[in-house]
């Protein structure tokens, strides 16, 4: 039906790295290699990332450190403080890797992305060309899913990551055949977006697989689903639904990208849309309650400008604590602007990605991770504070950037990649 009879012409792959955080300190730190290696939260609260050998031992999601300690110690687990700047910066070197592929990559995730793949005669092949080319390059092993749409393509993922031995890391869903297979195979909750109220909608309706959910009357899924269910259906059954840069679930990334009316090459214009840009993303973070701890700005210059080089630029900082406040955010969109903005260049296109995404009501609060909303009150408190202990005894921190409010961080590895201090030395002996 949706299916071209050879190949269909445009492939969605997503590329999902392996236990991302894990990977950067493995990348790094080969002694960590096939050692059961846990990742903690802000202040080494709880565990938030796992290798396989953690999730194996049967610890969490989330875990909180206290409650594991003897576990930790007796299975000789390693444990790591989050380290964003160095993930941050791993996550745009593969992001930037990807576009060698295609220019539509959909930055998902800090460790996922979508790419809309140009025709190819082997999907496969492509694939694994992707991961071996990013595992040189980064050393982040990945798992690709291909399909002729997202959501079959994070589903062809979730076969690529249960069977690494059978497919090597990478599935493809190139036919009506194999479509149908792995509907039947996928659980209802395991389908991208489906969420927790639509899983129980759909078990009491006694449908348990992607197979059967597709099944159901249209009309019976708009009503009770939405439309956004039903395009799920539809990009379920391989008809491309859901756009690049669209998304039907709670999001893991989020972006405001937009390419401009006209070229801008005066900084003045590119602030007011970087600042415009990062508070709508700021918006979007509140709106889904959740926090981050990295934000990306990026900038293009025209691609058919004949007199024009292409230029496109990136920078990744890391906020010092996970916040959704929109002063902090478009502080740090400005900062990322100033390092990347260059004069005399017609720039066509800018974006904010803000990712590291955390859960608002699991962080950890204290002082200064009070948000927007309590800003008034905070600054109430801060000037009390300051009339009874001293003028700038306490500031925002945003007043300044160089000085961050510092985290617990007992387990924290070296900025090996953004900082000069701590860049691998090799002493080559000389024989
Ligand atoms: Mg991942």
């Amino acid at each position: 039906m949706y299916f071209y009879t050879k190949f269909p012409l445009n492939m969605y792959a997503i590329i999902d790295c392996n236990s991302f955080y894990a990977s950067c300190e493995r990348a790094f730190d080969p002694s960590l290699i096939d050692k059961p290696l846990a990742i903690l939260s802000n202040n080494d609260g709880c565990v938030i990332s796992r290798s396989k050998e953690v999730k194996a031992l049967g610890i969490p999601m989330g875990a909180p450190l206290f409650k594991y300690k003897t576990l930790i110690a007796e299975k000789n687990i390693q444990i790591r403080s989050s380290n964003y700047s160095l993930y941050g910066d791993m996550s745009e070197r593969v992001m930037k890797l990807l576009e060698d592929f295609s220019p539509e990559v959909e930055v998902y995730s800090i460790d996922e992305a979508f790419v809309k793949l140009p025709y190819s005669e082997n999907y496969q092949v492509v694939g694994l060309h992707i991961k071996q080319y990013i595992y040189q390059r980064t050393g982040i092993p990945v798992s690709i899913g291909i399909a002729p749409t997202k959501a079959l393509s994070k589903a062809a993922n979730n076969i690529a990551k249960k069977f690494p031995e059978q497919t090597q890391g990478c599935h493809v869903i190139d036919s009506e055949e194999k479509r149908i297979k792995m509907l039947k195979w996928l659980p209802v909750k395991a389908i991208w977006g489906i969420g927790v109220g639509n899983t129980k909608r759909l078990e009491n309706k006694n449908v348990h697989t992607a197979y059967e959910f597709t099944q159901l009357a249209d009309d019976w899924v708009k009503r009770n689903m939405s439309i956004i269910g039903l395009r799920l259906k539809k990009d379920l059954e391989g008809k491309p639904t859901i756009q690049l840069e669209e998304s039907v679930v709670h999001k893991k990334a989020i972006a405001t990208t937009r390419s401009f009316e006209f070229t801008f090459s005066d900084r003045e214009n590119l602030k007011e849309r970087i600042v415009t840009f990062a508070s709508r993303c700021a918006e979007k973070l509140r709106g889904q309650n959740s926090s981050c701890n990295v934000i990306m700005v990026f900038l293009r210059s025209d691609r058919n400008k004949h007199n024009n080089v292409y230029v496109r630029s990136k920078r990744v900082l890391t906020l010092p604590y996970a916040t959704n406040s929109t002063l902090i955010i478009n502080q740090y969109a400005l900062k990322a602007l100033a390092d990347i903005y260059k004069p005399g260049i017609a720039y066509k296109r800018a974006g904010v990605i803000l990712t590291g995404l955390v859960d608002t009501n699991a962080l950890q609060l204290d002082l200064f991770q009070n948000e927007n909303p309590k800003h008034k009150k905070l600054m109430a408190a801060m000037d009390a504070l300051n009339g009874k202990y001293g003028v700038q005894k306490i500031k925002m921190g945003n007043q300044d950037l160089q000085r961050t409010w510092k985290m617990r961080q007992a387990y924290l590895s070296p900025e090996y990649t953004t900082k000069f201090k701590d860049i691998i030395v090799l002493n080559c002996a000389t024989i």
